[in-house]
């Protein structure tokens, strides 16, 4: 908590100095950046050859340990122009300590070497990992095989200084003649938070991008359930679906069971026939976790934005417990009731998880705080089983802060800690956008979103509640977003592992790698937009509640100079990389690319208000480069 706070003296002061946007992490993170590792003896690469070979594990249903394999010789290759010998684990000669193998997942070798014995595998988590020398050999170990992945990119980063800024900008050293085996000191990364996900429409299109980044994807541990991953109760129970009755008889779910829908149609009723329609739910669970052996999280979830079941039924329990939640709550202990001896003896290596949202009708959590400052379950039979978690999706909390800032502590805070005595099991589906402009389908929203303070302490905030997994949902629509998304991207798959990432160094990293000859200029560009944003929040109120993109439309908020100066710092940004357009033509036309998407923001504002200022970057017009990565200024 102390460090939390030092962070916040330290934000209000950046605020007050109006200096660069990320204020201090003073702890600089271990876990990512490269650690003054020092190498060993052992020469992985020597005159441009090398005596190691990859062995790695078999069977891996996921796909997962072929991708690491895939990566870690391309990327090989790439810095040193070997390419390594890569051996099946169980044709691998045995392992003895002169063996110069470099381990992926779960060998034989890994075994023979001892390496469990020195390592709880079980805690580093399925996106966790570590990586150890044996002898002459490396172990890229993960407590699952996402885990052995990020192992792979983390063994490139330290001998290659590989990093990922963009999924066109991949750094790595090149023309690596003589390299030995760094000694990696039982490197272990548990990542604060495991399961890592992102709405962004360029992370959702390509996987080698998330994967690089460590991003997950949703079908990495959530099944998916009537078709969907969450937003299923019709879907799972579909009205139209035609049943055949005992007589013979195709007849809709709907006519034979009216009971198990809600009023309205809308959703399922989940009072008025709880036996009947938890039998034919958890049938089809079955069904689906069987489908998708690998996933560990079933959701049974409430269509978006529609009400609750409000039957007769219902409203009693509503006020019988106090919330909309409880008869949800109850639906889904007698569905785990239901299955979880299935569960176990289908899948005994694996806790399998169902989950329920806490969103919209279903939002506040059955508790009540007592004298003694806890919260406690409104009734006994409301604290949810071990094996069931919820998402807790706060859509109009004010997205500029972290929960507990005082703007959501009541709210939002409160009613986390209240969930927190039903379950022990939190999933996080945080917001980061304005998603409610004048085009509802999230793909044209030009407003900027200043939320690079809000997501470090929202994550920190997600961590410090033991959440499992945090899904950002961001402008989806568009393969590429603007206003310093890719930034974003970048920071955010470093806090998901160290909530406590040093932001400003990650920053200077992506500025010089990213924007290149550009990037002293576009760095200016973001500070000083930083420091106006964060001003502007600070000073004006702002609270980056998502439907609420109003707050920034206001000529009075954009001071007219300063867009004139951010205009002229985006031409200056061209004049930059104009030494390179006939030198190094492809290059130039990647920085322009980015540039121009930048430029977008600052533009849109200064046409909105009708500002003076003149984009003589490329010569075209707003709406000329807007439409070349997809989106509609006109
Ligand atoms: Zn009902």
């Amino acid at each position: 908590m102390t460090k939390r706070i030092s962070r916040i003296i330290a934000i209000v002061l950046s605020f007050l100095a109006m200096i660069s946007l990320f204020a201090c992490n003073d702890k600089t993170t271990e876990s990512e950046k490269n650690s003054g590792f020092v190498e060993t003896e052992s020469d992985f690469i020597k005159d441009g050859k090398s005596e190691y070979k990859i062995v790695y594990q078999e069977g891996d249903s996921t796909g997962i340990i072929d991708l690491a394999v895939n990566e870690l010789t391309t990327f090989v290759s790439q810095a040193t122009g070997v390419d390594l010998q890569i051996i099946k684990s169980t044709v691998a000669d045995k392992w003895t300590t002169d063996s110069k193998i470099i381990s992926v997942g779960d060998t034989d070798a890994a075994l023979t070497s001892g390496l469990y014995g020195t390592v709880d595998i079980g805690e580093l988590s399925e996106t966790g990992f570590t990586i150890k020398n044996i002898g002459e050999s490396v172990f890229l170990m993960g407590g699952g095989t996402y885990g052995t992945l990020n192992a792979v990119y983390r063994f490139l980063h330290e001998e290659f200084n590989f990093e990922c800024y963009a999924t066109d900008e991949i750094v790595i050293d090149t023309s690596v003649r003589n390299k030995k085996i760094i000694d990696f000191n039982d490197l272990k990364v548990i990542p604060d938070i495991v399961w890592k996900l992102s709405a962004a429409g360029e992370i959702r299109n390509d996987v080698m991008y998330a994967r690089r980044l460590g991003y997950n994807l949703e079908s990495d541990f959530i099944v998916s359930f009537g078709g969907r991953y969450c937003h299923n109760f019709l879907t799972a129970v579909n009205p139209n679906a035609e049943i055949e009755t005992e007589s013979g008889e195709q007849r809709k779910l709907s006519e034979l069971h009216p009971d198990w829908f809600s009023v309205d149609g809308a959703n399922v009723c989940m009072t008025r026939d709880i036996e009947g329609l938890s039998d034919y739910v958890v049938s089809e669970m079955k069904k689906a976790f069987l489908e998708y052996p690998d996933a560990i999280a079933l959701s049974f979830t409430q269509m978006d934005n529609s009400q609750l079941c409000n039957c007769e039924e219902c409203v009693k329990y509503g006020h019988k417990y106090g919330t909309k939640s409880a008869s949800y709550i109850l639906f889904m202990n007698k569905c785990s009731d239901k299955i979880s001896g299935w569960l176990k003896e289908n899948f005994p290596n694996k806790t399998k998880y169902l989950y329920l949202f806490a969103y919209q009708d279903s939002e506040t959590a059955p508790a009540t705080l007592g004298a003694d400052g806890k919260y406690s379950p409104n009734a006994p039979e409301l604290k949810l089983r071990e094996n069931i978690m919820v998402q807790i999706a706060p859509i109009y909390a004010s997205g500029y802060y972290s929960y507990d800032h005082k703007l959501n502590q009541e709210v939002y805070d409160a009613n986390i800690q209240a969930w927190q005595s039903i379950s022990d099991n939190i999933m996080f589906w945080t917001y980061s956008y304005y998603y409610m402009d004048n085009d509802t389908s999230g793909s044209n929203v030009p407003w900027p979103y200043f939320d690079f303070y809000g997501v470090a302490d929202m994550y920190a905030y997600t961590a410090s509640h033991s959440a499992i997994s945090v899904f950002d949902e961001d402008l989806s629509a568009n393969n590429i977003g603007f206003d310093w998304q890719r930034l974003k991207i970048y920071l955010r798959s470093k806090l998901s592992v160290d909530v406590n990432a040093d932001l400003r160094y990650y920053t200077d990293m992506f500025f010089q790698n990213y924007f290149k000859q550009a990037g002293n200029t576009m760095k200016e560009l973001f500070d000083s937009y930083s420091s106006y944003y964060s001003k502007m929040i600070a000073e004006k109120g702002l609270t980056g509640r998502g439907n609420n993109h109003k707050e920034i439309d206001n000529d009075e908020l954009w001071d007219e100079g300063t867009l004139a100066y951010w205009i002229g710092l985006l031409n200056k940004a061209y004049e930059d990389i104009a030494v390179i357009k006939s030198t190094d033509p492809a290059l130039y036309k990647t920085l322009e690319e980015r540039i121009c998407l930048e430029s977008l923001t600052f533009r849109f504002i200064n046409e909105r208000y009708q500002y003076t200022a003149k984009f003589i970057g490329n010569g075209n017009d707003l709406a000329t480069d807007g439409a070349r990565y997809g989106f509609n200024f006109v």
